[in-house]
């Protein structure tokens, strides 16, 4: 239980980065940003004063050039949901995500950059970003710096961020042909505004259902998305078969390290893993082949 009231006395909205991370600095740990406010307001930290707007920053846009995809981190789930650019090959695993996320009120105002910073082991999107090998690009008083998103997230809402450093983009890069991806997630009353008590990303890039490589990403079994790792091991370069498969699921499970919690027992999480990671690597061959 949290001590105290969350009274923010101040309200700022920067115009560049630059100011940004200047009100951040000088206010330390009583700042936060506020960019949908979808999980700030709900969390109501009671130490903070004072509150910095993302919205005129500029940070909401979609681009795509030769390089990959990159997203803004003040976009919207609604926008990316609904975007061309995540319709076709690996990148449905976005949409796909950013749709199994809350309600369409909620996606209207959650952004990818909140969803990633607030750091929860159950979020939706960093399992899709992961398994996209995306990164993101932090600024702070030092300048830029780019970390794939697996290395971003270190704890329950604890990120790889200072305290003078804002997130600003997502990039993602091309993948190679041939490559399937997948979302998955099971929630406790199948409602809309359900968490999930587990949810798992796949990728694969196969050839004649030889897989050439594999991610595999899991949400609510550790205090941060991981990757599954001996999964992707048991399953790169080997001719993809339904034991093959039925096996990399139970290998991600043991990986899982979860917890019991109100939506569900360590043990259901671990048997449900398995399920899910089942469903979504034969999910994502079928998508390699199309
Ligand atoms: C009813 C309901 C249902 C929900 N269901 C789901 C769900 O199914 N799946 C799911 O994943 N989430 C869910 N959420 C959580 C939430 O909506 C998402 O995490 C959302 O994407 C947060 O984005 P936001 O823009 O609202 O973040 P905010 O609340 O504005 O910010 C969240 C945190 O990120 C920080 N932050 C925001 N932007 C930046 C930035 N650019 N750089 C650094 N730090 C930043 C803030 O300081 C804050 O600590 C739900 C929330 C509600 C209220």
């Amino acid at each position: 239980m949290k001590e105290g009231f969350f009274r923010p006395r101040e309200y700022h909205r920067p115009n560049n980065l630059r100011e940004a991370t200047w009100l951040l600095s000088s206010f330390g740990r009583k700042a936060r940003l506020i960019a949908g406010g979808t999980d700030l307001l709900v969390d109501k930290p009671p130490e903070v004063e004072c509150l910095v707007d993302v919205a005129s920053l500029d940070l909401n846009y979609i681009r795509r050039d030769g390089d990959g995809i990159t997203i803004g981190a003040a976009t919207t789930l609604d926008v990316i949901e609904r975007s061309q650019m995540f319709s076709a090959g690996p990148y449905v695993v976005l949409s796909e995500a950013a749709s199994n996320m809350a309600t369409p009120t909620v996606r209207n105002m959650a952004t990818i950059g909140g969803n990633i910073c607030n750091a929860s082991p159950a979020a939706d999107l960093p399992l899709a970003l992961m398994v996209l090998d995306s990164t993101v690009r932090i600024y702070g008083l030092g300048g830029s710096r780019v970390l794939p998103i697996g290395a971003f997230f270190e704890d329950v809402n604890k990120t790889a961020l200072d305290e003078d450093e804002l997130l600003v983009e997502v990039h993602i890069p091309p993948s190679p042909a041939s490559t399937g991806a997948s979302f998955l997630k099971l929630r406790r009353h199948q409602t809309a505004i359900d968490l999930a008590v587990v949810n798992v990303a796949a990728k694969l890039t196969c050839s004649d259902n030889f897989c050439e490589d594999a991610r595999i990403a899991l949400g609510a079994v550790a205090k941060r998305p991981i990757y599954a790792e001996k999964a992707k091991r048991l399953l790169t370069g080997k001719a993809l078969d339904g034991k093959l498969i039925q096996d990399a699921a139970e290998v991600a499970s043991q990986e899982a390290k979860p917890i019991d919690d109100i939506r569900g027992s360590a043990q259901y999480r671990g048997r449900m893993i398995a399920v899910l990671v089942k469903r979504a690597l034969k999910l994502s061959v079928t998508r390699c082949e199309t």
